[in-house]
């Protein structure tokens, strides 16, 4: 039980994140919360006018940052680290108020946004760039790496802060100015981190102006960013639906983009796997956030000696899992974002039955009222691997489909579009090699007994075709957010041309 209006919340954490916005402003635009369909904030919004000061402001910014030296600029960024630790509390309830995630996700979120932190801490030390033979006498060659300019961050819903700092923390540290652009959904939540960032940048003392700004509204921001040449890098996080408008906008002017999209991520269950242990990696894949990760596992194959042995241990798990307000009640599956993702869910369970598929779940469920979208998940056995199965719906549906031959799940596994994540449950060292090699699976993330979601931020995250191609967060994805320049020295006294060409001109 709540003991205070979920505006009346939402305004205190707030107000403990240190943030100065109006939520109460006459014809803004309203922040509605999942977990009760109220709305629980009216914001402000940025105009295309805002947008473009912002840019400015930005760009300025840039010109003293880019001279900081990295280990100072990744001082401020574990300063912010610190400032996080101290409002993650405030935080994760932000993101679950929000977003509708379980308390230990929205708390999970923020601990994501502290660990890049420390990572880009390190990294501020780490820039380096190669030092190479060349062929010339005399001389000597070398690459450096340059902060880029400014990067435009456009954020989902789902994620409503920690792609942000995957992305902000290192661009901190390389030497670039952020411009947010979080969700229409999600803008509290970027307006608590950004209160908390300023509390790191005034006890780091001398940051320039603007060097983290937010803007709160529509896609129309978003495409300021985009069109923007003053944007150097776009990282744009949703749908592949808006990474299908930035990408090419992006590109006509040779700026540079981080695509993070969607995926239809699955998983294999061979007949030696761990089967308890398969067994809950896919519950926590499949239903975990509502069925709302980018990394939801949304397809799984099973093979058949093993498939009536797992599936109805699933079935039953589905079945009895507790689907509620992620405030209030301690359940593992909280609400959809809106009824858009109900309808959506709805009408791909629908189409999945006219191909043959049973369906398990999938119910509204009576939790806060009508204007909360909550639903039994829903698992389906299909004959198939056709129809909603080849798309990502939003919401937690997973597709079951039974198999004899490994080559061919392989190929079936990799017949959609999207390319993010994978997992392989199996003890066979062939399969597993297998399924990690040149011919098996196509995603940017492959998994070997463990679920699709929940990655680490030591490794890059991204995925490939449809996902986009972009990679953020850990191992060497940094470098996207700084130019590369090649140099080479003549300290002799002659002037070697390369490739042996002489050019005397007298
Ligand atoms: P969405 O595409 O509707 O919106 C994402 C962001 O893009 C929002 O901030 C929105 O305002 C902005 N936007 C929309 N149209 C735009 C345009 N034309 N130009 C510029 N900006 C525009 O996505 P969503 O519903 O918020 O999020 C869910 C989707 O995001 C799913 O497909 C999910 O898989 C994907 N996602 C991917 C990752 C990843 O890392 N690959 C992570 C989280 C979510």
């Amino acid at each position: 039980m709540l003991t205070e209006p979920l505006n009346a919340l939402t305004a205190r954490t707030m107000d403990a994140c240190g943030s100065p916005a109006a939520l109460d402003v006459a014809g803004g635009m309203a922040v509605v919360s999942p977990v009760t369909g109220e709305t629980v904030a009216t914001l402000a919004v940025h105009s295309a006018a805002d947008a473009q000061a912002a840019v400015d402001l930005a760009s300025a910014a840039f010109k003293s940052w880019r001279m900081v030296p990295a280990p100072r600029r990744g001082e401020l960024v574990r300063l912010f680290g610190e400032e996080l630790r101290r409002a993650k509390e405030d935080l994760g309830r932000m993101v679950s108020i929000e977003a509708g995630k379980s308390p230990s996700e929205g708390l999970g979120e923020v601990q994501e946004m502290i660990d890049i932190c420390d990572f880009a801490v390190g990294l501020s030390r780490q820039l380096y760039g190669l030092t190479i033979a060349t062929e010339r006498p005399g001389h000597r060659m070398m690459e450096t790496w340059h902060p880029l300019g400014v990067v435009g961050i456009i954020t989902a819903f789902n994620f409503p802060c920690a792609p942000w700092c995957w992305n902000a923390a290192l661009a901190l540290v390389c030497g670039d100015p952020v411009l947010w652009k979080p969700s229409e959904k999600t803008p509290l939540t970027a307006l608590a981190v950004q209160a908390v960032f300023e509390r790191a940048v005034e006890r780091f003392g001398d940051a320039p102006e603007g060097l983290s700004q937010v803007l709160v509204g529509g896609p129309e921001l978003g495409e300021a960013l985009t069109d923007s040449s003053k944007v150097a890098l776009v990282s744009a996080t949703g749908s592949t639906r808006m990474g299908r408008i930035v990408g090419p906008k992006v590109a006509a002017r040779f700026g540079r983009c981080i695509l993070e999209l969607g995926g239809n991520n699955a998983g294999i269950v061979c007949p030696s796997a761990d089967m308890d242990m398969a067994l809950r990696a896919i519950a926590f894949g499949a239903m975990g956030t509502a069925g709302q990760r980018c990394t939801t596992m949304r397809r799984l194959f099973v093979h058949e000696s093993v498939y009536d042995q797992i599936v109805p241990a699933l079935k039953k798990a589905y079945a009895s899992v507790s689907v509620g307000n992620p405030l209030t009640s301690g359940a593992l599956v909280g609400p959809l974002i809106d009824r858009a993702a109900f309808d959506s869910m709805t009408a791909a369970l629908k189409e999945a039955a006219e191909l043959g598929g049973t369906v398990h779940g999938g119910s509204r469920e009576a939790v806060e009222g009508e204007a909360a979208y909550y639903v039994k998940p829903a698992i389906v056995e299909m004959p198939v691997h056709d129809g909603p199965v080849l798309r990502e719906t939003f919401a937690p549906i997973l597709y079951v489909m039974k198999y004899s031959d490994f080559d061919a799940a392989l190929e079936a596994h990799n017949a959609v579009g999207g390319g993010l994540s994978s997992s392989i449950f199996t003890t066979d060292l062939r399969e597993m090699e297998t399924f990690l090699s040149a011919r098996g699976s196509d995603c940017g993330i492959a998994n070997v007994n463990i679920g699709t979601s929940g990655a680490e931020i030591g490794g890059a995250f991204g995925g490939e075709k449809e996902t986009g191609g972009g990679r953020e967060s850990g191992s060497d994805a940094w470098r996207a957010y700084m130019r590369r320049a090649t140099n080479t020295i003549n300290y002799s006294r002659e002037l070697p041309l390369a490739q042996g060409v002489t050019f005397d001109i007298g």
